[in-house]
């Protein structure tokens, strides 16, 4: 998470400290019940008015600041699951679903000798960004060494998005018999979902990030009727040791494990004793009883069906916690992984994010003269840039140390 998100985490936990629903209420109606036969001199009579009017706006507005984290709270604190759907409209589309893995190697073995070993579900919240389609290849190639993984990519848009399908179809072995020259056929089984953020929560600040794409591979996961397996969220942006896959592999029921670069102290993770977790080591402590990143845990499946309302809530900074909570974890269970909490498997590495660019460029060069039109093409078509005849970045070209028209090089 961001400094940017803390702050407001922390302004969020802020609100609801010193402004509960209750006193504010209270305070209002005393203010309606003013006594009216109250005696005030004429002189002083304005400027009480006034501040009985200032302070009854403030307590307006901090009532609709309170009225409004509550909203966005009880979604989630009261209400079941389904009703949370329903009252959020919230759905997903199942874009593609590839179960079988086409690999016939993954390491220095045949893919049969992992047939035994429990399935890895790692779900990954995506979002169209201009980093997006970057960050997924470099994912890609880190899973296609782990055996026994089902990728569970949830993109956070309504519709499906042909482009990271295609990306993701170079996997399949259908592909691979169209395209036996292609020399990215990689065969790893996977699930492309459309799991958009509802707009009531795109609205807020802070965003519940990723969230609605986790809620929706949970509940693709029960509707399968999945209660085998181990489930990991792992976002596209983070770093991952391949030594992560065969710890969290024989989770029991919950593991645990440091995250680095987290935050104020450049870590998060458990602390343990004697093999037993004892306490967390996190710079945002903020009253959470479970403070760790989601890259830090990991979930046995039938563990969790025991719990069959289990959910992530839209709370940013609470989505761990809350998670946890659900699935009513202590302490005495938890399984500290990554040689006691001594290791640094997985990397909370963010990218820098920028605006997608526009360049410049006359459209009459964008043929197949040259190199160009293609070539931007593919960018407009990943989300990472596009091109304007009269917008954007001026598209310098240039030969010998030198920019030149492009008339030159391409009339
Ligand atoms: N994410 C998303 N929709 C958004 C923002 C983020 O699906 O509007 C995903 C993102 O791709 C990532 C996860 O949610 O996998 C967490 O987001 P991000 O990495 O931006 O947050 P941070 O790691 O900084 O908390
Ligand atoms: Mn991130």
């Amino acid at each position: 998470m961001t400094n940017q998100l803390t702050r407001h985490k922390q302004e969020i936990r802020k609100q609801n400290v010193f402004y509960p629903n209750r006193i504010s209420a209270d305070l209002i109606l005393g203010s309606a019940n003013f006594p009216s036969n109250h005696a005030w001199s004429k002189s002083s009579i304005i400027p009480k008015v006034g501040v009985l009017f200032v302070v009854i706006c403030f307590l307006l507005y901090v009532l609709w600041g309170t009225l409004d984290v509550t909203i966005a709270d009880c979604t989630e604190c009261n209400f079941s699951d389904e009703t949370v759907h329903a009252r959020l409209n919230e759905s997903y589309l199942v874009c593609n679903e590839v179960p079988a893995d086409h690999r016939v190697f993954v390491h220095d073995r045949a893919l049969r000798d992992y047939q035994a070993l429990p399935m890895i579900y790692f779900v990954t919240p995506t979002y169209p960004r201009r980093e997006q389609i970057p960050e997924l290849i470099r994912l890609a190639y880190t899973l296609l060494h782990v055996p026994r993984i089902h990728w569970i990519l949830a993109n956070d848009l309504k519709a499906c998005n042909a482009y990271i399908d295609g990306l993701l179809k170079r996997f399949d072995l259908e592909t691979k018999v169209r395209f036996a020259h292609h020399s990215f056929i990689l065969g790893l089984p996977f699930t492309h979902l459309a799991s958009p953020m509802p707009e009531f929560y795109r609205r807020k600040k802070p965003m519940p990030r990723g969230v609605a794409n986790r809620r929706a591979a949970i509940q693709w996961l029960r509707q399968r009727n999945i209660t085998n397996g181990i489930l990991y969220f792992g976002d596209d942006d983070n770093t991952y040791d391949l030594k992560l896959f065969s710890e969290i592999r024989d989770t029991q029921r919950v593991s645990m494990f440091p995250v680095g670069l987290i935050e104020e102290y450049s870590v998060s993770g458990p602390v343990v004793r004697k093999g037993k977790v004892v306490g967390f080591l996190d710079s945002w402590v903020a009253e959470r009883r479970w403070p760790v990143d989601m890259a830090g845990f990991a979930t046995n499946l039938a563990y969790m069906a025991e719990y069959p309302n289990a959910s992530m809530p839209y709370k940013p900074g609470y989505e761990e916690d809350l998670f946890l909570r659900s699935i009513r974890l202590n302490l005495n269970i938890i399984e500290p992984k990554a040689n006691n909490c001594t290791e640094i498997l997985v990397w909370h590495t963010q990218t820098k994010n920028r605006e997608r660019t526009t360049l410049r460029i006359s459209n009459k060069y964008l043929d197949d003269r040259s190199n160009l039109g293609t070539l931007i093409k593919s960018l407009d078509v990943m989300g990472i840039a596009n091109s304007s005849d009269n917008e954007g970045r001026r598209a310098v070209i240039s030969k010998n140390g030198k920019a030149k028209p492009l008339s030159y090089f391409l009339s």
